[in-house]
């Protein structure tokens, strides 16, 4: 079932979104050849505490971090290590959660690791678009399948892959509910309504759209070892504009 958020529900989303873009204002500034990922895993930790709020993912089904962090061929689940150095020339996609009064903020960005390929640059420029490109179709009015399909236009006109087994989803009170929403059309005609609040993220790879999970169980990888990137937002769909509820309260 779908849930339409009330005004107090949403209040506190719009909190727990502020700690998450909080995060990834940080990561921001510190993501550079050197750091490992366990450094970045305690310094999302600490805001979101500092916050008072609770770190999602750790503990989720057992997940041993607060943030994913997927390096290159990564795509999604990367598990945060002391032994993971990010390099000159990586990119490192960065998902973080944050629950607030009960009530869920999820967001993901990709961040160049110092100086990267042009090829890169671009990977990440057009899965950030196309986040773009289906975050504007969030609207009441419209179907669930104006999001998927805004999504595989970019990716196919820029000729990316997409991941197929993965995709953005319903969240509030959990951080995974109802709907599952593809990053390509599959026919999904169900109406999206004012109150609703999709975690939209695209993942796009520079080669084939195929993906496997490692011997850890958690890391996702592209089949073909080329990179991927993801981008997430959390939005609350309204009778106007989509509002993004994960960035900052200036
Ligand atoms: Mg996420
Ligand atoms: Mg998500």
């Amino acid at each position: 079932m779908i849930t339409r958020k009330s005004r107090d529900e949403i209040k506190k989303m719009r909190h727990a979104g502020h700690i998450v873009a909080l995060v990834h204002k940080k990561m921001h500034e510190v993501i550079e050849p050197g750091i490992s990922t366990k450094e970045l895993d305690s310094i999302a930790l600490n805001i979101i505490k500092e916050n008072k709020a609770i770190p999602t993912f750790l503990g989720y089904h057992g997940f041993p971090g607060c943030i994913c962090a997927s390096i290159n061929e990564q795509v999604v689940h990367g598990i945060p290590s002391k032994d993971v150095i990010l390099k000159e020339g990586d990119i490192i996609a960065v998902d973080v959660g944050a629950t607030y009064g009960g009530m869920v903020g999820d967001s993901a960005w990709s961040y160049p690791v110092g100086k990267i390929t042009p090829e890169r640059e671009h990977l990440l420029k057009v899965t950030e678009e196309s986040l773009m490109a289906g975050i504007s179709k969030m609207k009441a009015g419209n179907i669930l399948d104006d999001i998927s399909g805004a999504i595989e236009d970019v990716a196919i006109r820029e000729n990316m892959g997409i991941v197929r087994q993965y995709g953005g989803h319903g969240v509030g009170r959990a951080m995974h509910e109802d709907p599952f929403l593809f990053n390509y059309r599959v026919g999904d005609k169900t109406l999206i309504k004012s109150g609703m609040v999709i975690a939209i993220e695209p993942m796009l790879n520079l080669g084939c759209d195929d993906v496997k999970v490692l011997d850890d169980e958690w890391t996702v990888v592209t089949k073909d070892g080329k990179a991927s990137a993801h981008f997430e937002h959390t939005v609350l769909a309204t009778e106007d504009e989509p509002l993004l509820l994960t960035t900052l309260i200036e």
